[in-house]
């Protein structure tokens, strides 16, 4: 684990091993099977960098639960007040459920601002938020992920399902941007 890796013009070092993701993920699992015991929730994983970890924390799931998969997706023709992204993929009814959205990672936290917005609008009974990582430091809006596995200063990573310019999703650990 002490390899630097080269992804297209940018070098990475080992930051986070695959045991320590392991037991992060072990951690918020038995909390959630805990806390959602007997409330059939609905597990929302966005498409695509939180794939590895809801596949990894799904399996961890003990209770009777379903998964499902939606993208958020910049939302062209809109100008002026930065980027909004819209929800693409939402196939169930999701009124009257506890939702637990599965993220890779809460930085700016605009991402899951728009879509805790968007969701609340089909009017679920509760939405709780799940995350691998959590960047507090970055954070810009008055969001708080309910399940955190790992906080993590504001660098930038890759790894575990997160990518740098969409490569290097595949790494089963998680590295960090090297200084120049
Ligand atoms: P936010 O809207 O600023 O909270 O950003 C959320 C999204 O930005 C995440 O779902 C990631 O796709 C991406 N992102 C933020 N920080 C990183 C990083 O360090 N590595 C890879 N992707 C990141």
């Amino acid at each position: 684990m002490d390899t630097k890796i080269q992804i297209k013009d940018r070098f990475f070092t080992p930051y986070i091993s695959r045991d320590e993701i392991a037991a992060a993920v072990g951690r918020i699992a038995s909390k959630m099977n805990e806390d959602l015991a007997g409330k059939n929730p609905l597990f929302l994983c966005v498409l695509n960098g939180a794939f590895v970890f809801a596949a990894d924390l799904f399996r961890e799931i003990k209770v009777d639960s379903e998964i499902s998969f939606i993208r958020m997706k910049s939302y062209e023709g809109m100008h002026s007040t930065g980027e909004v992204k819209q929800v693409y993929g939402l196939q169930q009814d999701i009124s009257g459920r506890t939702v637990v959205v599965v993220e890779d990672i809460v930085d700016t936290g605009f991402t899951i601002q728009q879509l805790l917005k968007q969701l609340n609008a089909h009017n679920p009974k509760e939405i709780k938020v799940a995350t691998l990582l959590f960047k507090p430091e970055s954070l810009k809006c008055d969001v708080k992920p309910d399940y955190v596995a790992l906080e993590i200063p504001p660098a930038f990573i890759v790894g575990y399902g997160l990518d740098y310019d969409e490569q290097g999703r595949n790494l089963k650990d998680i590295y960090v941007v090297a200084e120049d």
